[in-house]
C-alpha cells in the first residue's frame, strides 16, 4: 500500500507538499523530517508531517521520498499543531512557515549532534570553589558580571540554564571562572526536588485576594488580567503560581517583552525556584542553547520556560500555567513574517489546554480591559503597594509656555534634580527619542538633510559626528556646512537622548551619568550591565528611552523628570495616547519604591490633556474611560477589527496599482458582510529603503466577519500577478 505524508515546509505557499514514506520510516503527524526540496541535488529542507495518507493526487513516480525523521526531536503534539493551524487561520499565513519559523533554527541547521553535546553541558550544575570565595571578596567591584555569578553559585550550584538568567554572557563569564579555578562543575547534581530559598514574603491582603481569585476553582473564566500598579507585587503572584504549578509536576510559561530588560524578574525565578529546570526562548540567544533549551522543555524537563513572544509555540508537555508580564507591551506582536500576538495565541493556547493563564500589567492594554468588561478575562486589581512605606509619587507639570528649557531641560528640572543629588538619591531623565537631535537645520535656508530613501529626516549623532536614519539604518558623515546655500553653520533641531545626556553631564559634571537606550546597549550584555549598575545605586543619574520604562526595581531612585512626551498628543496612530499613558505610568512608577517618596516632573505644553492627567492622578482608568469613549464614537478596537494590506515597490504606479486591483476585488466578498474596505492611503513612512508604501484598512464588526472576508479576498488577491509590488496582510495591526 502507498504510504504518503503530506509536508508542511518554509515556503510562501498555502499548501502542503506530497512525499513518500519508505518502509524503514515509522512516520506520525507531528514528526519533523528532512525532505529533498529544490533543485539541489541532495539538498534537504526542514518540514513538518501534517497528514499521512495512502493515495495522492500525483502519480507516486513523481513523488520522492522522505530523506529521514529528525532524529531526537519528538513529535509535535496536537494541541500545539491545533496552535499552529490557529494562528495560520487567523493570521492568514502559510501553515508550513508558521511551523517551520517557530522552530529553533539549529533543526534546520543540521546541529542535532552538536546540540545534544550541549545539552549534557547544561544538565551538568557548577559551584563555587575556596579560591572562587576569596575571589569574591578582592575582585573589584566593577566585575560586576563576574561578581553576580560567583555570587550565585556560592549559594548553591547552579546549572547553565539558570546561571543564563542572571546574565546573558553567563558562558563564557562561566568559562572564564573555570579558567581562574573559581568555580567547577559540581558532584552533586541539580537536585531533583524543588526546593525554595530566600526570603517569601508574606503575602499582602491584595496579593492574597489576587491569588485566591486565580485558584479559586469552578467554571469561572481561568484567563485573569492582573491590574496591579507598580510596586503592588504582581511578580509575587506569578512566583506563587509557579510554585503550585511545579508541586503539581505541571510545566509554567512565562513570557516576558524583552529578556535583556528584565533581569529583576529572572534573578526573583531563580533565586525562588535554585533548583528547578529553566528554559529560556527568545531570538537572541545562540543557536545551540536555543535548540538545547527547546528539547528540554519539549521533554517536560523544564519546569519553567521564560522567553518573548515565539516562546508561545515552545512544546511542553505538560504545561499547567501561562503568565504574561507587561501584557500591554508592543512587543508580543510580532512585526514581520507572521504577524502574530504572542499575547492572543496565548490565550487561545489555555483556553484550549483549559488551564489557567495570567496577563499581567499596571497599565494594561485597552483590548485587554474591554475584554475583561465583557467577561472574557477575569479582571483583578491590586492597587496598594507591597512595601507599605512606599508612595506613589507625586506628579508635576513643567508648564512648557512659561518656562523655556535649555538643551531640552527647564531650570525646574535641573533643581530637582540637583535637591536630589544633593540627598545622596538618584535621578532618570525619560525621552522618547534616542540621537542627539531628530534633525540639523540650516538657519540660513531653512535645508533639513533627509534620508535619500525615506520620506524622513536624519538624526543627527554629535559624538560620532554622524546622519543616521531611524527607519532603513543609512548612515553618514554629518556635513559642518549647508548642502543646499553652504551656510558655515547647521543648528541640531530638538532633542535626543544622547543631547540630554550632555546636558545633564555639563550640567552635574560630579555626578556618575548614563545613558540606557538602543545605541549606548547594542553591545551584547550591555543593557544588563547598566540596569544592574543602576539598581546598586552605582549611577546618580540615567538617562534613557523607553527602555527605562520597563519594570526595573531601582531602589534608590526618587526622581523621575519627563522630557518632550507631547508628540503623542498629534501622533496619527490612535495609539498613541495609550502608549505614551503607558509608559509615563510606568517610569513614574520607578519612582519613590522603597522608602523614600518619589517625585515626577512632566515636561509639557498640555499639562490638561488627559493622558497626563491619568498620570499625574495614578488614575489609567480614567484615560482608558476617556480612551474606550473615543474608541467607540470612532469605531476603532476593541469596538471593530482591523487588518491592514500594507504594500510597497520602488515606483509608485506600481503599488497603486496593486492596491487599486485588490480593492475591487474586495467589493464582492465585503458587500455581504458587515466589512469595510477603506481607500488605499501613504503609510505613515510613505518611503522607506527607497520603497514607495501604501496600505489599505479593513474593518469589520467582528472576528467572525473579518476571517471570512480575509480568506475569500486573500486568495483572489494572492493570484494577481504584480511582481515587482511585495506586500503582506497584518490582521489586528498595532501600528496604522
Ligand atoms: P510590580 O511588578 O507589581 O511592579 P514587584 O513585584 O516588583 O511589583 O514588587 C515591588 C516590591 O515589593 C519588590 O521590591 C518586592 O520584593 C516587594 N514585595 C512584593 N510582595 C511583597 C510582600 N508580600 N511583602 C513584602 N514585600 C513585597
Ligand atoms: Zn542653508
Ligand atoms: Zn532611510
Amino acid at each position: 500500500m502507498l504510504r504518503i505524508a503530506r509536508v508542511g515546509l518554509d515556503v510562501p505557499l498555502f499548501q502542503t507538499f506530497d512525499f513518500l514514506v519508505p518502509t524503514s520510516l515509522d512516520l506520525s503527524v507531528g514528526q519533523l523530517v528532512r525532505v529533498p526540496f529544490g533543485r539541489r541535488a541532495g539538498h534537504t529542507e526542514l518540514g513538518v508531517v501534517l497528514e499521512l495518507d495512502s493515495k495522492s493526487d500525483f502519480a507516486p513516480e513523481r513523488l520522492k521520498p522522505i530523506d529521514s525523521a529528525v532524529e531526537g526531536v519528538a513529535t509535535l503534539d496536537p494541541s500545539l499543531l491545533e496552535l499552529f493551524g490557529f494562528c495560520s487561520r487567523y493570521y492568514q499565513a502559510p501553515l508550513g512557515q508558521v511551523i517551520t519559523a517557530t522552530l529553533p533554527p539549529a533543526l534546520r541547521a543540521h546541529m542535532r549532534a552538536e546540540a545534544s553535546a550541549k545539552r549534557k553541558a547544561i544538565h551538568a550544575a557548577y559551584e563555587i570553589t575556596d579560591t572562587g570565595r576569596v575571589a569574591l571578596l578582592t575582585l573589584p567591584k566593577r566585575a560586576t558580571a563576574m561578581r553576580l555569578l560567583l555570587d550565585a553559585l556560592g549559594g548553591q550550584p547552579h546549572t547553565i540554564g539558570a546561571l543564563r538568567t542572571i546574565h546573558a554572557r553567563a558562558g563564557a563569564l562561566l568559562r572564564q571562572a573555570i579558567q581562574h579555578g573559581w568555580a567547577r562543575q559540581s558532584t552533586a547534581q541539580a537536585t531533583s526536588t524543588v526546593a525554595t530559598i530566600g526570603e517569601v514574603p508574606e503575602l499582602t491582603a491584595d496579593q492574597k485576594r489576587a491569588l485566591d481569585a486565580i485558584n479559586q476553582p469552578g467554571n469561572q473564566p481561568r484567563a485573569h488580567l492582573l491590574q496591579g500598579i507598580t510596586g503592588s507585587g504582581k511578580t509575587e503572584i506569578y512566583l506563587r503560581l509557579i510554585a503550585n504549578a511545579l508541586s503539581r509536576n505541571q510545566q509554567s510559561l512565562l513570557l516576558v517583552p524583552e529578556i535583556n530588560l528584565t533581569p529583576a524578574l529572572l534573578t526573583q525565578v531563580t533565586h525562588r525556584f535554585p533548583s528547578a529546570r529553566l528554559a529560556i526562548a527568545h531570538s537572541g540567544m545562540a543557536a545551540n542553547e536555543r535548540l538545547a533549551d527547546w528539547l528540554d522543555a519539549q521533554s517536560g524537563e523544564a519546569q519553567i520556560v521564560i522567553g518573548t513572544r515565539l516562546a508561545v509555540f515552545t512544546p511542553m508537555p505538560s504545561l499547567g500555567l501561562i503568565v504574561i508580564d507587561e501584557e500591554h507591551d508592543p512587543s508580543f506582536k510580532q512585526q514581520e513574517g507572521t504577524r502574530y500576538s504572542a499575547r492572543d495565541l496565548a490565550l487561545v493556547r489555555a483556553s484550549n489546554a483549559k488551564i489557567p493563564i495570567v496577563l499581567g500589567s499596571a497599565t494594561p492594554s485597552i483590548e485587554s480591559l474591554e475584554n475583561a468588561a465583557r467577561g472574557r478575562l477575569n479582571l483583578i486589581k491590586m492597587s496598594s503597594r507591597a512595601v507599605r512605606s512606599a508612595r506613589l509619587p507625586i506628579v508635576e507639570f513643567v508648564n512648557l509656555n512659561a518656562e523655556k528649557a535649555r538643551d531640552g531641560l527647564t531650570d525646574s528640572l535641573r533643581r530637582a534634580i540637583e535637591q536630589t543629588l544633593a540627598r545622596g538619591e538618584q535621578a532618570m531623565v525619560f525621552i522618547n527619542r534616542r540621537g542627539y537631535a531628530p534633525a540639523l537645520h540650516c538657519p540660513s535656508c531653512g535645508w533639513m538633510p533627509e534620508c535619500t530613501r525615506c520620506s524622513a529626516r536624519m538624526v543627527f549623532y554629535r559624538a560620532s559626528q554622524r546622519l543616521k536614519c531611524h527607519h532603513c539604518g543609512a548612515d553618514s558623515r554629518a556635513p559642518n556646512v549647508c548642502q543646499k546655500c553652504g551656510h558655515a553653520e547647521l543648528h541640531a533641531a530638538g532633542q535626543g537622548s544622547e543631547r540630554i545626556e550632555d546636558a545633564v553631564i555639563a550640567a552635574f559634571p560630579n555626578a556618575r551619568v548614563a545613558r540606557i537606550d538602543r545605541d549606548s546597549t547594542r553591545r551584547r550584555g550591555e543593557a544588563e550591565r547598566l540596569l544592574l549598575a543602576a539598581e546598586q545605586g552605582e549611577l546618580d543619574i540615567l538617562v534613557g528611552t523607553q527602555m527605562l520604562a520597563k519594570g526595573h526595581d531601582f531602589p534608590k531612585l526618587t526622581l523621575v523628570g519627563v522630557i518632550n512626551a507631547d508628540s503623542a498628543v498629534f501622533a496619527a496612530d490612535f495609539r498613541a495616547a495609550e502608549r505614551m499613558a503607558q509608559q509615563l505610568m510606568q517610569v513614574s512608577g520607578r519612582a519613590g519604591r522603597a522608602d523614600r517618596p518619589g517625585r515626577v516632573l512632566i515636561q509639557t505644553r498640555f499639562a490638561e490633556h488627559p493622558v497626563f492627567q491619568a498620570v499625574s492622578h495614578h488614575d489609567y482608568d480614567a484615560f482608558v474611560a476617556v480612551a474606550l469613549r473615543e474608541r467607540q464614537l470612532m469605531h476603532l478596537p476593541p469596538f471593530s477589527y482591523l487588518a491592514l494590506l500594507r504594500a510597497e515597490a520602488k515606483s509608485k504606479e506600481a503599488v497603486s496599482a496593486f492596491l487599486a486591483q485588490a480593492q475591487s476585488l474586495a467589493k464582492q466578498y465585503a458587500a455581504p458582510l458587515d466589512v469595510k474596505v477603506w481607500e488605499p492611503v501613504a503609510a505613515t513612512l510613505e518611503r522607506k529603503a527607497g520603497f514607495t508604501r501604501l496600505q489599505m484598512m479593513v474593518q469589520a464588526a467582528d472576528r467572525k466577519q473579518m476571517q471570512r472576508f480575509l480568506v475569500d479576498w486573500l486568495s483572489d488577491v494572492r493570484e494577481q500577478k504584480f511582481s515587482q509590488v511585495r506586500w503582506h496582510i497584518d490582521v489586528d495591526p498595532i501600528e496604522v
